[in-house]
């Protein structure tokens, strides 16, 4: 089975979503389960998480393989206390919100240290960060997503990853969400089949594919190792197509969601067609 869509606009209600993912013709999507730049918001109401999850059956999504992401505001390895705080009660909510919505995962950016903690200080409270929302939640996994390393952001590489997860005291709720855009930026080459082999390797090795769990498939406006986080659409950036027809014919991915993020909506549909018929 294939499952690819895109990152899509849940405004007018959570519901709402799932018709724009049918509307690409996508066999899974992402989106926001409340505004991504607001700290509060209300709860879901049982009409929004009826229709929500009336809308999945209706149109074939299966709930274990869509893939929310959480708000760009969450910094879960914030190096003042009572932000990190605020950062934890968000997160635990949008956990419960995607528990609510009968969904399994929530994809969410690890942190950044503000040049205020170091790196290591950083991702310990990420990892305390995982810990506490875990205990206080159910059924969700936790996804982490890798970075472009852009400012001070972490999980830019695997080894930061890896250094998380080694200190989650549940690790079969947490996985990671890789965004080829982001490998690309923070130094992953992904331009020759060489180069695929080689950067899913160390993947595998350093973290192992039981845990991944999803791709955002991005192309990348900037450089390779710019550190800079700026998607463009698929074969039109710096990556090119390679690694999207290696991604896709690789059988180790057959099962995983697979994420548009890329920066003209309007193609995302021909996008996601492409991306099937790599399959076939
Ligand atoms: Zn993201
Ligand atoms: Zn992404």
């Amino acid at each position: 089975m294939k499952y690819i869509g895109a990152h899509v606009s849940a405004a007018g209600g959570v519901e709402k979503a799932v018709f724009r993912a049918f509307q690409l013709k996508a066999t899974t999507f992402s989106f926001f389960t409340k505004n991504q730049l607001q700290w509060s918001t209300f709860p879901l109401s049982k009409i929004n998480i009826d229709d929500f999850k009336k809308a999945c059956i209706k149109y074939n999504f299966f709930f274990e393989k869509i893939l929310p992401h959480s708000s760009y505001l969450i910094n879960l390895g914030h190096p003042d206390n009572n932000l990190l705080k605020k950062s934890r009660i968000a997160f635990i909510d949008e956990i419960r919100r995607c528990d609510e919505l009968g969904l399994r995962f929530l994809n969410f950016h690890p942190g950044s240290h503000l040049n205020k903690i170091s790196e290591i200080d950083c991702l310990s409270r990420i990892s305390e960060s995982i810990n506490i929302a875990l205990e206080k939640t159910k059924n969700i996994i936790a996804v982490i997503e890798n970075t472009a390393g852009q400012g001070t952001n972490v999980g830019y590489c695997f080894e930061h990853l890896s250094t998380i997860i080694n200190k989650i005291d549940n690790q079969s709720r947490v996985g990671v969400c890789l965004d080829t855009c982001h490998l690309f930026a923070s130094g992953y080459d992904l331009r020759t089949k060489e180069n695929c082999k080689n950067t899913f390797n160390k993947f595998f090795d350093l973290i192992g594919l039981k845990y991944l769990k999803g791709f955002h498939l991005n192309d990348s406006k900037r450089d390779f190792n710019s550190r800079i986080d700026r998607h463009e659409s698929l074969g039109l950036g710096k990556i090119g197509v390679l690694v999207f027809e290696w991604i896709m014919q690789n059988k180790h991915f057959f099962d995983i969601p697979m994420i548009l993020e890329t920066s003209n909506p309007k193609i995302w549909s021909k996008e996601i067609d492409w991306l099937k018929s790599l399959r076939k």
